[in-house]
């Protein structure tokens, strides 16, 4: 008699709040490994592929996007309560995203009648935050879109026991493997130094600013790139407000001495 063993899948859901979907469509259009992907685990959620969801408990939960309004938030909270693990996936869920951007300033709900007038919303919305404003948050895979390379790697280790890697230099590093003039040297407005590394510098490559889309790099000197910016007659407003632009909600944590 054959010698039968039952291979238990690790269970996933992937799920989207507030933002464009991006990442879930890295994932749908990664051909070469999404096969791989669903003979490896057993998806129980994922609405991009599916729209018959279980909501049970899952070993591993992949969040995007922001949480912008209560509904998000109490279905943010549900995924953590039944996941082991959570992972914040690209910029809306690492860092709010544009969405974001002017959270916490004071003028939210004056925003909101100006876009939507006086309307009964279904849900009440919510100033853009990241999810781990909300809830704890075991992993980070950064991006806007996520790299796909750099999610199902991280997918493969998560679903082997270990920890995903975050890529550990600044947009910079890439740039200079890629061998592009500086565009700091001609007073260009670049966040590559102060922004998480790992999309192949992808911007400089093609002779533009880094404009910060995967987030704060956590080493980054905020200071001494905002007093270089500011020496290229930018005004400080003007570097914040560009710099909020995908920095979002937690971009504040990294300027907020500055
Ligand atoms: S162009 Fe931007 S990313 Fe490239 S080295 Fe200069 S500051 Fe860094
Ligand atoms: S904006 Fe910066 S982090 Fe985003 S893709 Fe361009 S170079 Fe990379």
């Amino acid at each position: 008699m054959a010698n039968e063993q039952q291979i238990i899948k690790p269970k996933i859901g992937i799920y989207g709040l507030t933002g464009c979907a991006g990442d879930q469509l890295v994932i749908i259009h990664t051909e070469d490994e999404i096969l791989n992907l669903f003979n490896s685990v057993d998806i129980k959620s994922f609405v991009m592929a599916s729209s018959n969801p279980e909501e049970g408990e899952l070993d591993v939960a992949f969040v995007e996007g922001s949480v912008s309004t209560e509904e998000e938030l109490h279905h943010l909270k549900d995924i953590r309560k039944r996941a082991k693990i959570l992972v914040a996936m690209g910029n809306c869920a690492l860092c709010g995203g544009p969405q974001a951007m002017y959270t916490g300033d004071g003028t939210f709900d004056t925003r909101v009648k100006q876009v939507y007038g006086d309307v009964d919303f279904l849900t009440k919305p919510l100033e853009g935050a990241p999810v781990d404003a909300y809830v704890e948050v075991d992993y980070y895979v950064p991006g806007c879109p996520v790299d796909a390379k750099q999610l199902f790697a991280a997918i493969a280790r998560l679903i082997h026991g270990s920890s995903p890697e975050p890529y550990p230099h600044p947009v910079c590093h890439e740039c200079k493997l890629n061998e592009n003039k500086c565009l700091l040297l001609d007073k260009k407005f670049c966040l590559g130094p102060v922004t998480a590394g790992g999309c192949n510098s992808a911007c400089p490559n093609h002779g533009l600013p880094c404009v910060g889309c995967w987030g704060p790099n956590p080493d980054g000197n905020f200071k001494e790139h905002f007093e270089l910016l500011q020496s290229f007659g930018m005004t400080k407003e003007d570097i914040v407000r560009r710099i909020r632009n995908f920095g979002g909600h937690k971009i504040l944590e990294y300027i907020k001495d500055l």
